[in-house]
């Protein structure tokens, strides 16, 4: 193997140890991100969970191309501004959603969140977008949000479809994502979401909360249905004055 390539990447990789093993976190990357119209750049951090552990990051770039990792999905941050010492830092912990932030699907707001979330960040001056790539339909994954999807059209509201599906409602873990935060960051950061389980995550990670931002926003013909679902059965918190909605 070329020895240079662990000599320019390993000032790049961190190791986080978690209970399951280790998580390799890489960056930062420049990446200038085209939001609404006028380029923006954004620090960014991609990570893998790995049951070995181990400084010797050789080890896990000789893993790499026998790992079949473009079949599972990885995760990454989005940091902007001085995210370390700054200190006031808004996050986002945003959960893939491939019909909604890919293909703009008004189906629900996810689309929306995602961008108006980095705009947020972005007009605040410091904080990160978490993206979480094992949260497809809170956590039942593509192919099985396509039958979800099916269900609705039938009559199903989202938790009855996720249910008789055979899973629970919200399978949605915050570990990884709270893990790579602590190693980012130890200052207190606000949290963009309505739904109170983000934050109970969070609270109980031991992470110093400052606040919470509301995001709401995009309501149509569409997802309203879907909207009123989050606030009635999934305990999502109602915005007064604006419209209903992660
Ligand atoms: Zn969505």
């Amino acid at each position: 193997m070329d020895s240079k390539v662990l000599s320019v990447l390993e000032n790049k990789i961190q190791l986080i140890k978690t209970d399951k093993g280790a998580i390799y976190l890489v960056g930062p990357i420049r990446l200038p991100v085209n939001l609404y119209g006028e380029t923006v750049v954004f620090q960014w951090y991609c990570w893998l969970n790995c049951d070995e552990v181990t400084e010797d990051y050789q080890r896990i770039i000789d893993k790499l191309s026998s790992s079949n990792l473009a079949e599972l999905q990885q995760s990454s941050v989005l940091a902007y501004g001085d995210f370390q010492y700054g200190d006031e830092a808004l996050i986002r912990m945003h959960s893939i959603c491939h019909t909604g932030d890919i293909f703009g699907s008004k189906r629900c707001d996810c689309g929306f969140q995602l961008k108006n979330s980095m705009k947020m960040i972005v007009e605040h001056g410091t904080g990160a977008l978490f993206y979480l790539a094992n949260h497809e339909g809170r956590g039942i994954g593509l192919f099985s949000k396509a039958m979800a999807y099916i269900l609705q059209e039938n009559g199903y509201d989202t938790v009855e479809a996720n249910e008789g599906l055979g899973f629970v409602d919200d399978s949605r873990n915050y570990e990884d994502a709270i893990s790579v935060l602590k190693a980012l960051r130890s200052k207190p950061v606000t949290l963009i979401t309505n739904n109170p389980k983000k934050l109970e995550a969070l609270r109980q990670s031991g992470m110093p909360i400052s606040g919470r931002r509301p995001l709401w926003g995009d309501i149509s013909e569409y997802n309203e249905q879907y909207l009123q679902t989050k606030v009635n059965r999934s305990g999502h918190l109602r915005e007064e004055g604006t419209c209903t909605n992660d």
